[in-house]
C-alpha cells in the first residue's frame, strides 16, 4: 500500500531537500536510444523534469555536458510534458520500452504534487507502450495500479537504485531520496503486485560501498523481496563539476576520502573500484544461485503478470 515516502529527516538532509521550482515548456520530448541500451533495455527515453532534488553526491546529472548550471537549486517542471507526449507517442509507428529516471528521479518529492510522472504512465498505458521506471523513491507505489495496466498489454519494470544496504551511509549519499530499508519495502510490493522489480546498482563508490558485504546484503535483501534482476557497475564516473561537487562532499563527511580517490584516479572519466573484477566474479554468482538475472533488458511479457505474494 503507498504511503508519503519516508526520508532522511536529521538537519543535513533537510538542508538538501529545499529547490526553487520553475515551470517552462518543453518543446519536444520522447527520444530515441541509439544502439542497444546494454544497462535497463530502453528504446526511448523521457524527462518530464529538470533538476533533481535527492541530490545524491555522485549524480552525473551536474556534469557541464547536460548544460544544467543550477542543477542543485532549481527544478524545471515542464508543464506542457504530457501534451506533448501524447503526440510524440501517437506519432511512433513501432513501440517500445520507454524508459524515464536517468537524468531526474521521476519520483522526487515534487512528483506528489505535480503528478506529471502519473500522468505520462497513464498516456503510455493509453498507446500500448511499455515502461521502464528508474527511481530511487517509494512513490513509485503509488502508481501500481498504472503499471499494472500498462503490462497488460507491455511491459512494465521499475528499478530501485540501491547502492548501499545502509540507512545511515544513504543519508550522507544519498540525503534527499527515501533510505535504502524504505526502497526494499517498494520492491517486494512491486514484486507483490507482479510488477517486474529490479535493482539498479550502481553506481559502487570506491571506498565507501565497494566492500562484498554491502554488495552481499544488497542481493540478499533484493532475493528475499522478490527481486528479478540486477543490473550492476562496480564504480563511478566522475568529471568536471560533477567531481568537484562530489569532492566537497567527500571533505564534508568523508574527510580525507578525497586525498584517495586523487591518488588512485586522477582525473579519469572512469574510476573502477579497485576490487571491481572480483566483486563482479561474486556478485554473478550470488545472483545465479538465488535466481536473479544480471541482463538489462525487462523481460516480464504481459501474460506473466500475476500478483504474488511473499512473506
Ligand atoms: S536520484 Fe538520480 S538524478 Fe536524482 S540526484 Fe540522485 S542520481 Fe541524480
Amino acid at each position: 500500500m503507498w504511503r508519503a515516502p519516508a526520508r532522511h529527516s536529521e538537519g543535513l538532509a533537510l538542508r538538501y531537500t529545499t529547490c526553487v521550482i520553475h515551470e517552462i515548456r518543453a518543446k519536444t520530448l520522447l527520444s530515441r536510444v541509439s544502439g542497444i541500451d546494454t544497462w535497463f533495455g530502453l528504446d526511448f527515453g523521457v524527462n518530464l523534469y529538470r533538476g533533481c532534488q535527492h541530490h545524491c553526491i555522485y549524480c552525473d546529472s551536474r556534469s557541464q555536458c547536460y548544460g544544467n548550471d543550477r542543477f542543485d537549486e532549481d527544478v524545471l517542471v515542464k508543464a506542457n510534458a504530457i501534451d506533448i507526449l501524447r503526440g510524440e507517442l501517437r506519432r511512433k509507428r513501432a513501440r517500445g520500452i520507454v524508459g524515464t529516471g536517468s537524468m531526474n528521479d521521476p519520483y522526487m518529492p515534487l512528483e506528489e504534487k505535480e503528478r506529471l510522472t502519473e500522468r505520462a504512465l497513464d498516456v503510455i498505458a493509453e498507446h500500448g507502450f511499455g515502461v521502464h521506471v528508474i527511481t530511487k523513491s517509494t512513490l513509485v507505489l503509488r502508481d501500481v495500479a498504472l503499471l499494472q495496466k500498462i503490462a497488460r498489454r507491455s511491459t512494465a519494470a521499475v528499478s530501485l537504485t540501491v547502492t548501499t544496504a545502509d540507512d545511515d551511509l544513504a543519508r550522507r549519499i544519498e540525503p534527499g531520496a527515501p533510505p535504502p530499508s524504505e526502497r526494499f519495502r517498494a520492491l517486494r510490493e512491486l514484486a507483490n503486485a507482479g510488477i517486474e522489480a529490479r535493482v539498479a546498482l550502481m553506481p559502487v563508490l570506491p571506498f565507501l560501498e565497494d566492500s562484498w558485504d554491502n554488495v552481499r546484503a544488497i542481493v540478499e535483501r533484493a532475493s528475499e523481496c522478490g527481486v528479478m534482476a540486477i543490473v550492476a557497475s562496480f564504480g563511478v564516473t566522475l568529471r568536471d563539476r560533477q567531481r568537484d561537487y562530489f569532492y566537497a562532499r567527500l571533505d564534508e563527511h568523508f574527510p580525507g576520502l578525497r586525498e584517495r580517490y586523487e591518488a588512485q584516479y586522477g582525473d579519469r572519466y572512469v574510476c573502477q573500484a579497485p576490487g571491481g573484477e572480483v566483486l563482479r566474479t561474486r556478485f554473478e554468482a550470488l545472483c545465479a544461485e538465488r535466481g536473479i538475472r544480471t541482463s538489462a533488458r525487462p523481460l516480464l511479457a504481459p501474460s506473466a503478470v500475476e500478483p504474488r505474494l511473499l512473506d
